[in-house]
């Protein structure tokens, strides 16, 4: 694989670009792999790249129904963060953070992790108690996280509009500064580069229809749309469709799915430095390196499996960025479009073994996932590669649901973003 360098660009750019050949392999599958990742998105190309680079383990393929990146992982507001209430998920949204800063290098592939910050805000008595609780617990876990006034937010988002003549007045606000966003299809498509260079298969347009396992019960590989193909282990990262996955298998999850919206209006200057996050009105923004405002909606009322949610969500998100951001009033919106999230009881991720042998299961990422995504393919890797979980993700169990031992970032913050 050609290696990104000033050079390469220099050279490449006095013959037309004509040098670079193609970034991942196209092959057709084996009859039998070592490790089959079902999913390539984010989480799943992740997965396959560490279980090469951090284990030695290059004999893997990643069967994605579609086309690589065309899930959530190219559908998402990019929102990056480790802010969250609980340990168990500072502690994994963390090492993700960690592993952001530095990704373009580890993966020779500038995926425009912007570190420009996530702004907060409150705009009531509890918003400001449950956030100030986030800044305590963040801080005891080394990870950073602060209060702004509405002026000191005003500061550092010049758009916000702070005069107190709102629905939703800005009372306070939380900064976390290592924060940010990345580019979407860049990560996906960096790690599929990085995964195919160390002789990981990508297949897309294979779409898994079943699973098969021996009379004694351990996994031994997948029905496709290519045929059969053999696995000695199977982890699937599929989104809003791994229920769907994991009953072909007998494997009951505690997950529903529903559609997720976001939509970017046209171009404009440089205008929004930061991230502004508001949990109470559902609305997200920031601004894309093309220029366009990227905005995030609440996910719809109804479990569906359509990519698109309901006109009234998007209309009501518009209505709060239009009073918080009075200068983009006037602003057009370009596209919208939905994703399938899948949603646990907790609103934290299952990133586990199995009860069958040889299956394991990344879900559950629901409206947040993006962030995790070094972090995820990272220990994922271990618990497959070892048959027993990475510390990090030790917590994030199945069985979690029958003991009750929840990490209920859900009831900590009414949403998870
Ligand atoms: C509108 C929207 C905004 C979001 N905003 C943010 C945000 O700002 N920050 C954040 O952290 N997170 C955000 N998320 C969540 C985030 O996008 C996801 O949690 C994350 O991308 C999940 O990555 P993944 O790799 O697990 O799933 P995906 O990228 O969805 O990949 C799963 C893949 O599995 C494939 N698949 C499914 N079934 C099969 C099958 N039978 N056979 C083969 N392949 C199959 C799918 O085609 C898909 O490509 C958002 C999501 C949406 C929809």
């Amino acid at each position: 694989m050609r290696k990104f360098s000033a050079f390469a660009i220099a050279r490449e750019a006095l013959r037309g670009h004509k040098g670079w050949g193609v970034q991942w392999a196209s092959p057709e599958p084996r009859s039998e792999y070592d490790v089959i990742i079902i999913g390539a998105g984010g989480h799943g190309l992740a997965t396959a790249y560490y279980l090469a680079k951090e284990h030695g383990i290059t004999n893997v393929a990643v069967l994605e129904k579609g086309w690589l990146g065309g899930g959530n992982t190219g559908r998402n507001t990019t929102i990056i963060r480790s802010n969250y209430l609980y340990d168990e998920s500072a502690g994994i949204y963390d090492h993700a953070l960690k592993l952001w800063d530095g990704l373009s290098q580890d993966l020779n592939y500038n995926v425009m992790y912007s570190a420009r910050g996530v702004m907060m805000l409150a705009h009531n008595v509890h918003d400001v108690q449950v956030l100030q609780r986030h800044i305590h617990a963040n801080r005891l876990n080394g990870v950073d996280n602060e209060w702004l006034t509405p002026e000191q937010a005003k500061d550092y988002c010049p758009p916000l509009n702070i005069s107190g003549q709102t629905r939703y007045p800005v009372i306070g606000a939380t900064l976390q500064r290592r924060g940010g966003t990345a580019r979407h299809d860049a990560v996906a498509w960096g790690y599929a580069r990085a995964a195919s260079d160390r002789g990981v298969h990508i297949i897309q347009n294979c779409e898994v229809t079943g699973t098969r396992r021996a009379p004694q019960g351990h996994i031994i590989g997948v029905d496709t749309s290519k045929g059969f193909i053999g696995a000695k282990k199977v982890g699937v990262v599929a989104a809003g469709h791994t229920s769907v996955l994991m009953e072909m298998a007998d494997v009951r999850m505690p997950l529903e799915s529903y559609p997720l919206q976001a939509m970017v209006s046209e171009p404009v200057k440089p205008v929004f430095p930061c991230v502004v996050m508001s949990n109470t009105v559902h609305a997200y923004i920031s601004q894309s390196d093309k220029g366009e405002l990227v905005i995030g909606a609440g996910t719809d009322q109804y479990t569906s499996y359509s990519q698109a949610g309901g006109l009234h969500i998007i209309n009501h998100t518009v209505d709060a960025i239009c009073e918080m951001f009075p200068m983009f009033r006037r602003m057009k919106m370009l596209r919208s479009w939905g994703g399938i999230v899948d949603v646990t009881p907790d609103r934290s991720p299952i990133l586990a073994k199995t009860p069958v042998q040889g299956l394991y299961v990344n879900c559950g990422w629901g409206t947040g996932g993006f962030k995790a995504t070094p972090g995820s393919g990272h220990v994922f890797a271990h618990t497959i590669a070892r048959d027993e979980p990475h510390r990090i993700n030790a917590p994030f169990t199945l069985e979690r649901f029958r003991t009750g031992r929840l990490i209920d970032e859900a009831a900590a913050a009414a949403v998870a973003h």
